[in-house]
């Protein structure tokens, strides 16, 4: 836009040759080079081709005069200012030609002061119109974008009065809730919010305005207006702000505004609800599992000690539905399993559990029942529903369950035994005949029906190779390695999981089944060993556990030298852990057994020692190369006066010169304590707990471990 004549674009319309040239002359003075028209009729035309800043126009002219010339700007919309220059002054032309939208009137003769001054006037106006224009074009546009912007954020963006009422809301209204933004204008907040979420959406709004400028979150389920089925979730992030000066309309100056976009998070939160579920649900018939189960039960023991009430936990294992499963296939199974959890539903309070153990065990939690004759009566509704024939696929099915009842307090007070002692409830159950239910009683854990029943179980993980070993690593706090690794069995039961030795070794003790056990735990113990020790892992101490009745079986030295000789394990390296009560029984027979075994290089450990009846007196006696401290001596010594015993055990064992094992080392107290005791040899979770060959193969491939207590060991001279 011209600041100055020069740069003005200047149309001089005359008909008069004299007054176009002294217009013009006057003009160029001013280095300004106007456009020259000498009739209405070129005005238009030149018009028609160019634009121009401002018009000098002559009114009087022949044919198309200045009025002509006028009609056509205004019919054509031309953005130009128009000076009249012209003789005629009667006020009628003048106001005519104002009327026609002319910016100024300049009488000829003109006086130039006159014109020129007219004319920079017109050219600032003009230059202030298009800067006016080009601001407002500009301000259109960034209020597009910004628009733009919002509307089409893929959240929904809102702004809420201090009352917390809808003010603004963008268009994604429409598209994630079904409701045209206007008709949502003045609405409160809350009144977008599904029936469930109402009351935690008040106090989340209601916190947000009296917290002020804190940015806030809350996931909340919105109303859609029908366009869901299901239900949507909306993460609502809000911050609370003064309404600026001249802020949001409709809105007072500093009055308290809420801010916030609402983003759709239904797919995350139904991924994540099932990955949920998964993790504590059984997939197949949608009922908690082992972890959620165990979760309730926790609970339910813990409220149940505080408030002194009873409950029970039942287990419930179908009778004939193995014989379903690899009959009638495994599809067929599962649809019958699920058909049984239903029916078991039915015969349910809401505050019951029903879990599936795994395979066709359920495990039931009743935490409202009031005496033992209330389970009575469910476990019969349960065997009454399941005698009932299923019908899957066309198939007439009979299966029945028995039951195992465990109550609260008397069955155990806690979870394991509670557990433990319904399964055992169950066996007996079973024993008993089918389709009946049985309540724990202690002496039933050695009753024949329950052994029989283990009995069978461990015979098929012998023999099913169910049996699995794992390895804990002692530590030799001299050398700062690991020296060698006590091998502690585990049987992973295909429907109870991992069974840990607690669980069965004094059952298969009873039943002498351990022999068996010791003998599959020394041959595969031995065999792994030995394939490390090829593998160039250097030879370290393995340490296996034996029942005192393997030790007293007839062909037990036989037994371990055939295998190792089998096995081809240097003797050197393999300790036996025997306990104290092995050495109380015919103990010249047994000294000569170990011995014999002694010679051969094996040597012995003895296990848990201080918790027998053994005189430390006729220790020297046996060929025992090492003492292990049993755990709960170790336990002691975080007490203030727990340790002399320990003392006492060490000094005994210094003397006899025994190596010293201390077991379920947990702290860095004890720790400390042993190793300024002189006590070498460490094995405990502060270390390593019992772990799986691959994970122990893991650590010994990273050896010498680090230990904690460098500091310490280096001072200590005096193993
Ligand atoms: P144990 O021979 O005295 O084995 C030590 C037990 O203490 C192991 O339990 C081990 O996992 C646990 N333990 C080790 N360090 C710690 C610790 O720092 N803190 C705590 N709280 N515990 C620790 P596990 O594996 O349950 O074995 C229990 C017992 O079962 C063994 O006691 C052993 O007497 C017996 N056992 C294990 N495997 C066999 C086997 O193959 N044959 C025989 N006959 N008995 C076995
Ligand atoms: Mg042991
Ligand atoms: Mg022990």
């Amino acid at each position: 836009m011209p600041n100055n004549l020069a740069d003005a674009r200047v149309l001089l319309v005359d008909d008069d040759p004299r007054m176009r040239e002294s217009l013009s002359g006057l003009l160029e003075l001013y280095d300004c080079h106007p456009t020259v028209a000498d009739s209405g009729a070129e005005a238009i035309d030149r018009l028609q081709r160019e634009s121009f800043d401002v018009l000098l126009l002559d009114l009087n002219m022949p044919e198309v005069d200045g009025h002509g010339v006028m009609d056509f700007i205004n019919r054509q919309d031309i953005d130009t200012l128009v000076i009249v220059v012209s003789g005629e002054s009667s006020f009628n032309s003048v106001s005519t030609v104002l009327k026609q939208g002319a910016y100024d009137y300049v009488k000829k003769p003109y006086a130039p002061e006159e014109l020129l001054s007219t004319l920079k006037n017109a050219l600032r106006k003009r230059r202030l119109q298009q800067d006016n224009q080009d601001m407002h074009k500009q301000l259109i546009k960034s209020e597009q974008l910004h628009r733009f912007i919002v509307n089409n954020s893929p959240d929904l963006v809102f702004v809420l009065d201090h009352l917390c009422h809808i003010s603004f809301i963008n268009e994604r209204a429409e598209t994630l809730l079904n409701y045209r933004p206007e008709t949502l204008i003045g609405q409160h907040i809350v009144e977008l919010v599904e029936s469930d979420d109402e009351e935690r959406a008040s106090l989340f709004f209601s916190h947000v305005v009296q917290d002020g400028e804190q940015l806030a979150s809350c996931e909340l389920c919105l109303k859609s207006n029908g366009l869901y089925q299901r239900k949507h979730y909306f993460e609502i992030t809000v911050s609370a702000s003064r309404n600026p000066h001249e802020g949001i309309p409709d809105l007072e100056d500093g009055e308290l505004l809420l801010y916030g976009t609402a983003r759709d998070v239904t797919e995350r939160k139904e991924a994540a609800d099932f990955i949920n579920f998964q993790a504590y649900h059984d997939l197949l018939t949608r009922l908690p599992n082992r972890v959620l189960f165990k979760d309730r039960l926790s609970v339910t023991i813990f409220n149940a000690k505080r408030n002194n009430s009873p409950f029970a936990v039942m287990f419930l294992d179908l009778d004939r539905f193995k014989i379903v499963n690899d009959t009638l296939g495994h599809t067929l199974g599962d649809r019958l399993l699920q058909s049984v959890a239903q029916r078991l539903l039915v015969c349910m309070r809401g505050s019951d559990t029903l879990s599936r153990f795994g395979g066709d065990e359920f495990i039931l939690l009743f935490p409202e029942v009031a005496n033992i004759e209330g389970v009575e009566q469910i476990a019969g509704k349960f065997i009454d529903a399941l005698k009932q024939p299923f019908h899957v696929k066309g198939h007439e099915i009979y299966i029945g369950c028995s039951i195992g009842i465990a109550m609260f307090p008397e069955a155990g007070e806690d979870m394991e035994a509670l557990i433990q002692n319904a399964d055992i409830a169950m066996y007996n159950a079973k024993a008993n005949g089918r389709d009946s239910y049985c309540i724990f009683s202690p002496d039933m854990s050695s009753s024949p029906a329950f052994r029989l029943s283990l009995e069978r179980d461990i015979r098929r993980a012998i023999s099913d190779d169910e049996l699995c070993l794992f390895y804990q690593p002692q530590v030799d706090l001299v050398k700062q390695c690991i020296s060698g690794v006590e091998v502690l069995v585990r049987w992973e039961h295909p429907e109870r999981g991992l069974m840990y030795p607690s669980e069965f070794i004094s059952v298969a003790e009873e039943i002498r089944l351990i022999i068996e056990v010791d003998k599959w735990v020394l041959r595969h113990a031995c065999r792994t060993a030995k394939s490390w020790f090829a593998n160039g892992l250097p030879p370290m101490k393995l340490a296996v556990n034996l029942s005192p009745l393997m030790v007293e079986q007839e062909d037990f030295v036989e037994f371990v030298l055939n295998t190792i000789e089998q096995v081809g394990f240097p003797a050197q390296w393999l300790e036996l852990e025997i306990t104290e009560n092995v050495l109380l029984k015919d103990q010249e027979h047994i000294t000569r057994k170990l011995e014999q075994l002694s010679e051969k290089g094996i040597s012995f450990a003895l296990d848990d020692f201080g918790t027998g009846y053994s005189s430390l007196s006729y220790l020297h006696q046996y060929p025992i190369d090492t003492l292990k401290i049993d755990q709960s001596f170790v336990s002691t010594l975080d007490e203030s006066n727990g340790a002399c015993l320990v003392d006492a055990i060490v000094a005994m064992a210094q003397g006899l010169k025994m190596n010293i094992v201390a077991e379920g080392v947990e702290s860095r107290t004890q720790l400390e304590y042993l190793s300024n005791l002189g006590c070498r040899y460490i094995q405990g979770w502060l270390f390593g707990k019992a772990l799986s060959e691959q994970e122990i193969l893991k650590l010994l491939h990273t050896t010498p471990v680090e230990l904690e207590h460098r500091a310490i060991l280096a001072r200590q001279d005096r193993y």
